[in-house]
């Protein structure tokens, strides 16, 4: 029986010429059952992928494709096949097979169910690095400390969403994207789903830490401003420190007891400079941000696509 809905599955696709054979037949077979379209973004790769992409789109129809002019990374190749979905619910997911696509199926029932996000976790046992896994887990350590978000733990991007939903972030006009923020953010009924995360069979991880390091920062100043509060707090507490050293500064001076030594200054100095640089450091961080999202640049440009532009809306994106 057909059941009478589509679905979109977004891949962003960057260096994953060995993985989409692959993943579009297992994509294909999960989902025979229902109507879907496979929205696969290329996000600027250097291999192959562009050729690859071309030729699995000729065989099946269902497959469309978004081309980047330039690697704008995860989360703009994420936004770009929200943006042209037509869906009436969208999954994001990896290309590498880390997502298993049966997964899907049981996102879909929770959909029917009446869920608006499922947001699908890993287990425990994910075959990942160490490294990878001690970076992710400082990191959300990190994130639900410093910002007032609730962080879904183990999450990647994931997920399964209405097309309601897919509305709002269609809409959201921030150049930051954070979407792991954005859908903790957007509240609606939610819910987990677990999967086993197997190694990526081909190809190595495209998250350098570099990248990494980006979007975590990114996850924190784009959902919070609690590090700039710290930084207030910080300086507040070395002022009144600074204020009590001055009195007592005075005060042995009119005892007559002269300061000895220039060492406990030169160490003030050192250290407070320091902080004052670190906090500097912080409000920089933010003020960047401005300055980006004030140009109002869009999120990425696009070189070849074979989705038809529908509306003046989705021209303007
Ligand atoms: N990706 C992308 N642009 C980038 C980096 C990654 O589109 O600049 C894609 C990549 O092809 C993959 C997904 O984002 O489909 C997640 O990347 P990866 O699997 O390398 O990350 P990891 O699972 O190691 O965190
Ligand atoms: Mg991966």
């Amino acid at each position: 029986m057909m059941n009478n809905f589509l679905i979109s599955i977004i891949v962003p696709c960057y260096n994953e010429a060995e993985n989409i054979f692959l993943l579009i037949s297992k994509i294909e077979k999960t989902l025979a059952e229902y109507k879907y379209e496979i929205v696969l973004v290329n996000d600027g790769s250097t291999d192959n992928t562009a050729q690859i992409i071309a030729l699995v789109s000729q065989k099946n129809k269902n497959i469309k494709y978004i081309y980047f002019s330039r690697n704008f990374g995860h989360q703009a190749a994420i936004k770009a096949g929200i943006d042209y979905a037509k869906g009436d619910c969208l999954v994001t997911m990896d290309a590498d097979l880390q997502h298993p696509p049966e997964t899907i199926l049981k996102m879909i029932s929770l959909w029917k169910k009446g869920f608006e996000v499922i947001t699908a976790t890993r287990k425990k046992n994910a075959k990942i690095s160490f490294l990878k896994k001690w970076f992710s887990k400082s990191f959300y350590w990190f994130l639900s400390t410093l910002s007032d978000q609730e962080v879904i733990v183990n999450a990647a991007d994931f997920r399964l969403f209405d097309k309601k939903i897919a509305t709002f972030i269609r809409n959201m006009p921030e150049t930051h994207l954070y979407l792991r923020g954005l859908f903790s953010w957007i509240g609606f009924k939610q819910t987990t789903v677990d999967y086993n995360q197997e190694k990526r069979i081909h190809g190595s991880t495209k998250y350098s830490y570099k990248k990494m390091i980006s979007l975590a920062s990114n996850g924190i100043t784009s959902s919070s401003i609690k590090p700039l509060r710290i930084a207030l707090s910080i300086g507040i507490v070395f002022a009144i420190l600074a204020f009590a050293y001055g009195i007592y500064a005075i005060v042995i001076m009119f005892l007559g007891l002269t300061v000895s030594g220039w060492t406990s200054i030169i160490a003030t100095i050192l250290f407070l400079s320091g902080i004052q640089l670190m906090v500097l450091g912080v409000m920089g961080e933010y003020i960047g941000k401005i300055y980006i999202e004030n140009k109002q640049r869009p999120h990425y440009l696009i070189s070849q696509t074979n989705i038809k532009i529908e509306n003046k809306t989705k021209e303007r994106i």
